[in-house]
């Protein structure tokens, strides 16, 4: 039992220090923690040397672990591929959608149509169909509407009425 004032070697049952007479029994306390402290650290001390053991395993399996980080970044390039495709030809479809629409609202229904026929053939979603269906109804109306008008200054009053009627 070492003494923590002075250092003196103790006989290990010592309630007192031989030469300073300091108290040991706080000594044996404080040896306790010690103790515990050191057991904690014991583990630490193993714990480095699992990951030691696992670096060993990782050079002696270098070449597979290589072949293995290969795979999984060649996956890895596939699937970022597939998704920046797929998010990429969304993207382009959402613009070709929007300037459909956009041509549509300004009246260009054949740049409109033009546009939606595009689509409908890349995605085949029927709904595109549906715009280019309107549209060609809204041109034939047009179409009709003008040559109501046209009857109807060349006098032609049933023609134009005809024409009307068909709308
Ligand atoms: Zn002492």
């Amino acid at each position: 039992m070492k003494c923590r004032n002075c250092g003196k070697e103790n006989k290990e049952d010592a309630l007192f220090c031989m030469d300073c007479g300091h108290d040991l029994r706080e000594d044996r306390d404080f040896s306790k923690t010690e103790i515990i402290n050191k057991g904690h650290s014991y583990y630490e001390e193993d714990d480095t040397k699992i990951v030691k053991n696992n670096s060993f395993k990782d050079n002696s399996m270098g070449l597979k672990q290589k072949g293995l980080v290969f795979g999984l970044v060649v996956v890895g390039l596939i699937v970022f591929s597939l998704i920046f495709n797929f998010g990429f030809s969304k993207y382009k479809y959402s613009k070709l959608e929007t300037s459909a629409n956009a041509n549509l609202e300004a009246k260009n229904y054949k740049e409109a149509r033009e546009k939606f026929s595009q689509l409908y053939e890349k995605s085949s979603d029927k709904k595109y169909l549906d715009e280019i269906n309107k549209i060609d109804k809204m041109l034939e109306t047009k179409d009709l509407l003008n040559k109501a008008n046209k009857k109807y200054e060349e006098r032609d009053y049933e023609t134009s009425l005809a024409n009307l009627k068909e709308i």
